[in-house]
């Protein structure tokens, strides 16, 4: 039998606020344990939570961009259950009114589109850490109170590589609006998939298991293939799948279970009486629409069209904003945008991550003037690579080194003449060669005048000289 594997996703990130959701601690990610904690986020009684509008926004801003309804009136609840990182014995979060739903995420894959439906954006408060040492384990709540989104999908996904495209596109999204670093092994941006299967053809949905707090996109796939394999085979030997929580084994390469739904919470949620109702107002959320950035998916369209540059390479270049801002930047003072994108997407990223081009020491500026000098005739494409690697080495800008070293390109039609004359008569045997029809070795003669200038002469007027020779002699 063919079965076909059904999943949703839930992913958590953390908002990039300065202050925890409902007090004023700082989020910071690597400070001394529990230093950024008060009696708000410890949960002391009697403490009151004060929501951070900063927050709302940060959450406004990751629903219009999934095209969710906002909620005009959303409500807090709390959440209850015991576990030593959430001292106060519940999480506040959102139930059944949450911040936003209904929205819809495109996710792209070979060029084909997808929409993939979003449930529910709802806002909640991070627990703290539990960090097991070999005679005692130890808290730290540093994390709880860190603002968190959770961003529910549709069970709309039917494979492993459209799970990972669409967790792409979220992190991207989160990246581009600056609401969270998106940063998986810090925890910033958590996710958990719930899979079934069923035989094709039938339409109710299998008994799903849900593999939880998977931290990186690999695992994500890896971790979907096994589970979509484990629950084939045990429909195929006549077993049913079990409701349960999962979770990935990334040293084995396995899913195990964790508890069943009989063991699962019952969470006993009611509205939180110390919060009022979330109310938001339409003009907010005009104001808000009108800092939206352009996002990557519409970013890549553009630059196609404006810069006629392949869906490939614009893909490349728009998977951070900064570096799509670098692209334009650089654009901006060297006219030729796919001279621009190939030295960006081999050259500039070969040195750096997509991550770190916002903070690199090769300034659009610098890289920008290295490459007029090639467009311009100054340098050729090979002493422009030198160039860049000494600029990488000493922040100098590519016109003091091309002075300093000498490496101006020569355009001079004596000179080149006289390379071109003096090559050829030293490789008499390889022109005797070259005339009887071993036109091939027409590169040679190339490498051999480019060798005697010292990589300077002017490759095109070059090759222009030895075609008038070679016919000449
Ligand atoms: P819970 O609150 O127990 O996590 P939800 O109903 O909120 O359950 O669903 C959580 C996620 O599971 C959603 O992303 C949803 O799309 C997905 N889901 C629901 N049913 C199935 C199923 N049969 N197979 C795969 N995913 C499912
Ligand atoms: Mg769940
Ligand atoms: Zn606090």
């Amino acid at each position: 039998m063919n079965y076909e594997p059904v999943m949703g996703l839930e992913v958590h990130a953390q908002l990039k606020t300065q202050s925890k959701i409902f007090c004023g601690c700082s989020t910071k990610f690597d400070a001394k344990e529990n230093e950024l904690t008060c009696p708000v986020c410890t949960g002391m009684p009697g403490c009151l939570p004060v929501l951070n509008k900063r927050a709302v926004e940060f959450a406004i801003k990751m629903a219009l961009a999934t095209h969710c309804n906002i909620n005009e009136k959303s409500i807090f609840a709390r959440k209850n259950y015991f576990y030593p990182d959430l001292p106060k014995g519940y999480q506040i979060s959102q139930y059944d009114k949450p911040l936003a739903q209904k929205g819809v995420v495109e996710i792209s894959i070979d060029g084909q589109v997808k929409k993939i439906r979003l449930h529910r954006i709802h806002m909640e408060e991070d627990a703290g850490k539990n960090i097991h040492g070999t005679i005692s384990s130890y808290v730290n709540l540093n994390r709880a109170g860190i603002p968190l989104i959770e961003i529910v999908s549709e069970p709309d996904v039917r494979s492993s590589q459209e799970a990972g495209a669409y967790l792409r596109e979220l992190r991207s999204m989160l990246r581009y609006l600056e609401v969270c670093d998106g940063n998986m092994e810090e925890g910033s941006f958590r996710c958990d998939v719930n899979v079934s299967v069923r035989p094709v053809g039938q339409k109710e949905f299998g008994t799903r298991c849900e593999v939880k707090n998977i931290n990186s996109f690999r695992f994500v796939e890896k971790a979907i293939e096994y589970e979509i394999q484990r629950q084939i085979e045990v429909l195929e030997s006549g077993a049913k799948v079990i409701q349960e929580t999962r979770l990935w084994d990334s040293d084995q390469n396995k899913t195990f279970s964790m508890r069943s739904k009989e063991e699962a919470h019952d969470y006993r949620y009611f509205p939180e009486p110390d919060l009022l109702p979330l109310m938001i107002e339409q003009h907010w959320v005009e104001e808000i629409k009108r800092t939206l950035p352009e996002l990557a998916s519409e970013k890549k369209l553009r630059f196609m069209k404006m810069y006629q540059l392949s869906e490939y390479d614009a893909s490349q270049l728009v998977q951070e904003k900064f570096l799509a801002q670098y692209f334009e930047s650089v654009v901006e003072l060297c006219k030729e945008p796919k001279l621009v994108s190939n030295w960006i997407l081999s050259e500039l990223l070969r040195e750096f991550g997509p991550e770190q081009v916002a903070s690199c020491p090769m300034t659009p500026q610098h890289l920008g003037e290295l490459l007029v000098l090639i467009t311009n005739g100054t340098i050729s494409g090979k002493i422009a690579k030198h160039v860049f690697g000494k600029m990488l080495e000493t922040g100098q800008a590519p016109q003091a080194i091309v002075e300093k070293e000498g490496l101006v390109q020569v355009s001079d039609h004596v000179q080149i003449e006289a390379l071109v004359i003096e090559v050829l008569k030293e490789q008499k045997a390889f022109v005797d060669k070259y005339l009887a029809g071993q036109t091939k070795l027409f590169g040679f003669f190339v490498g051999e005048v480019m060798k005697k200038s010292h990589g300077k002469a002017n490759p095109a007027m070059v090759n222009e000289f030895l075609k008038k020779k070679l016919k000449g002699v």
